[in-house]
């Protein structure tokens, strides 16, 4: 199928072309993300392969149906940026790649926790400055210290496994609770229990209408002061005014984020000639406390080469009029 790829960089590239040479698929790769103005581009390509970020709303969908897009192809998890109803309505196939590597994210969550902890990002900057000062860089063994995971699906239950080998203490919450996560000694408590008792909170749930803002003022009056808070799920779990107010005030000790409720202006583009126009984010990025990653925790080979065979897997299938695993459907309220 010939295949107009959004939000390209040389990553994308070089793995979807490695992936190609087995399915022969005709990708044209383009830089632009996809917004409104950018849908002419993929004029005459049946098909359009979007990232996280890409918006595919109700009026995109219509101008790719227009130009003679038949099937959008995800390459990622999440499909909260697509409009399933209009796509559904339209007959477009919308297609994704449900899990690529939970263990790439779940091991960049331990990076950060580790980062934080032994303060690896200010020693880097102090040594490189000739300043082997180790002031304001002690840290605390993970060994028995209490760890909660909130979301404790693949990358939340890959992340307990880690924790587990730390010889971390384990709580967890979710709606569905994972016998797997049970076994390694893991109890399953409400959230103000795993707040009040947590050295670590970890978020690993969906952004869902219930999770918004589930870290919030009230959340962080209830956990303990000191508390490392870590996301690597989707922004907007977090209410980052209220964090940035625990950071303040010294009840969050320290706080790991690859994930950012506005990061959509931001994430994914060399931006380091602009001026930082989102004071929010700037506010964060002043606190010694805070490592921030842009949204790389599933930047692997492993995950990379996953997300790039799944895709020209289901845009072949598609192709073939075959049914296919990995579309995806509007729920009956949609
Ligand atoms: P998953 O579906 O396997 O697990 C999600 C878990 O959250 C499930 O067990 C579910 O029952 C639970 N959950 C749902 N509602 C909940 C609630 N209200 N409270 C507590 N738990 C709840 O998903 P996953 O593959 O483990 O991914 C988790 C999240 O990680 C994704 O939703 C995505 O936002 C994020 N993610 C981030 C990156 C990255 O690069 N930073 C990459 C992939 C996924």
């Amino acid at each position: 199928m010939r295949i107009a790829v959004f939000s390209t960089k040389g990553y994308t590239r070089r793995y979807f072309e490695h992936a190609n040479e087995r399915y022969g698929h005709e990708l044209t790769f383009l830089e632009p993300r996809l917004v409104p103005e950018t849908t002419t581009l993929a004029a005459g390509f049946p098909g359009v392969c979007v990232f996280v970020n890409d918006r595919v709303d109700a009026g995109v969908l219509e101008s790719l149906y227009a130009g003679g897009t038949r099937a959008i192809a995800l390459r990622c998890a999440g499909f909260n940026n697509v409009d399933l109803a209009t796509a559904d309505r339209l007959k477009m196939p919308v297609v994704r790649v449900p899990a690529y590597s939970p263990h790439s994210v779940a091991e960049h969550t331990v990076a950060l926790m580790l980062a934080l902890n032994r303060r690896v990002h200010r020693a880097f900057n102090r040594v490189r400055e000739g300043n082997f000062e180790l002031e304001g860089l002690v840290g605390f063994e993970m060994r028995r210290r209490t760890v909660g995971v909130v979301g404790t699906g693949k990358i939340g239950a890959a992340v307990a496994r880690i924790m587990s080998g730390f010889g971390c203490e384990l709580l967890a919450h979710d709606v569905v609770p994972s016998e797997e996560v049970k076994g390694l000694g893991a109890r399953y408590v409400e959230l103000d229990e795993l707040f009040a008792a947590a050295d670590i909170v970890t978020l690993h749930c969906p952004l869902l209408p219930a999770t918004r803002h589930m870290i919030d003022d009230a959340a962080i009056g209830r956990m303990r002061t000191g508390v490392m808070l870590i996301n690597t799920s989707r922004g907007a779990l977090v209410d980052t005014p209220a964090v940035i107010a625990g950071l303040k005030n010294g009840r969050i000790g320290s706080l790991g984020l690859d994930v950012y409720e506005e990061e959509e202006a931001l994430f994914f583009d060399n931006l380091s000639d602009q001026l930082l126009q989102d004071d929010v984010f700037a506010r964060l990025l002043t606190f010694p406390n805070v490592v921030i990653t842009g949204h790389q925790a599933f930047l692997t080979d492993e995950a990379l080469t996953t997300i790039a065979e799944t895709t020209l897997m289901n845009v072949a299938q598609i192709e073939r009029g075959e049914a296919c695993a990995n579309a995806v459907r509007p729920s009956p309220k949609t």
